[in-house]
């Protein structure tokens, strides 16, 4: 049994029609780490810093948050890593950190928009990621971007500890990328102003869902109402999709939604070729992948979001219907 593991989790991930689909993990903490090997994952697609910033009774020093992510890419062992600097306020509040009450703390001051205005938290952070990643290659992806202006701000801040280093006579990384996260509609409709100021983009479909239907992803009054495998849903992720690729920028995808085999099947099918999943859902997806033809799932789908809902079948249901045969 350990070596039908072995031997599968040494299997590209490659559709029937030979279409190759990269499979990243997610991980939040140092502990996750193992898991890339364990699941064969190709790298760690998106790394949540901010689970530091949230089990600490302060903000964690830099030279905690250097250790931490040194010992990750230490442990990725030259697989690429993706830092998602910290996406603070939302449902991801530190408890130390002072602030208003909001009514509606999703849609308010988290993410980027916080980190632009207190350059004390990201300065720090992004101090400690040049720093663990001295000589390697560093991937830094921005959450909740809104308006391409902020990636400006982002960016700013990020050449000001470059050249802090420099001044210094430190090492800086051997390649430095930069990412911006889509997940609000804003971002997604200025797509092609975002892509030019960054290397890659990633979907983080939880929170573009949850903006998307006006929905709540901690609510569970409200999440099982709206099915992402929507066709309303998938033509906008494909507006997305198709506005990256005419960008030249490499995209992933890295929702929990993708864990959902059909939910996969159809985001493969409108070409998104790069995914960053939960660690547990690695193998299942694999396999899918390997199950399924994306040609005829693209074929199918460009008929099901241009012509219509055939007597009334839902999309999963005709979706799973196909995927059946
Ligand atoms: C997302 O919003 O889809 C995402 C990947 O980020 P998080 O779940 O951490 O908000
Ligand atoms: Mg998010």
């Amino acid at each position: 049994r350990q070596a039908a593991f072995a031997q599968e989790r040494a299997l590209p991930g490659e559709t029937r029609d030979g279409v190759r689909i990269e499979i990243f993990m997610n991980a939040g903490l140092a502990l996750d780490m193992p898991h890339l090997d364990a699941t064969g994952a190709a790298g760690v697609g998106l790394f949540r810093t901010e689970l530091q910033f949230l089990i600490g009774s302060q903000l964690p020093k830099v030279e905690a948050q250097e250790r931490l992510y040194r010992d990750v890419l230490e442990r990725a062992g030259g697989k690429p890593v993706v830092f998602r600097t910290a996406d603070l306020g939302g449902d991801k509040a530190a408890a130390y950190m002072k602030r208003r009450v909001e009514g509606n703390p999703a849609m308010g001051w988290r993410g980027l928009r916080m980190a632009v205005d207190r350059p004390g938290i990201l300065r720090p952070q992004l101090r400690a990621l040049l720093a663990a990643a001295a000589g390697r290659e560093l991937f830094v992806m921005f959450p909740m971007v809104t308006l391409p202006a902020e990636i400006d701000a982002a960016r700013a801040l990020l050449d000001r500890e470059i050249a802090r280093r420099e001044r210094r006579g430190k090492p800086l990384p051997a390649s430095i990328r930069i990412g911006a996260m889509i997940e609000t509609p804003a971002a997604a409709w200025r797509l092609e102003e975002i892509a030019e100021k960054v290397d890659f983009l990633s979907v983080g479909g939880n929170d573009l869902a949850q903006f998307y239907f006006a929905a709540d992803r901690d609510s569970d009054m409200v999440q099982e109402r709206f099915d992402p495998l929507e066709p309303g849903f998938l033509t906008f992720l494909r507006m997305v999709i198709d506005k990256a690729y005419r960008a030249g920028k490499p995209l992933s995808y890295c929702g929990e939604q993708a864990a959902d085999p059909l939910m996969a099947a159809a985001l493969i099918g409108l070409g998104v070729r790069r995914f960053s999943i939960p660690a547990t859902s690695v193998g299942p997806f694999r396999r899918l992948v390997r199950a399924i033809e994306a040609g005829a799932v693209a074929g199918w789908l460009k008929d099901r979001l241009e012509g219509g809902a055939p007597d009334g079948v839902s999309l999963r249901d005709g979706l799973a219907a196909l995927l059946a045969d």
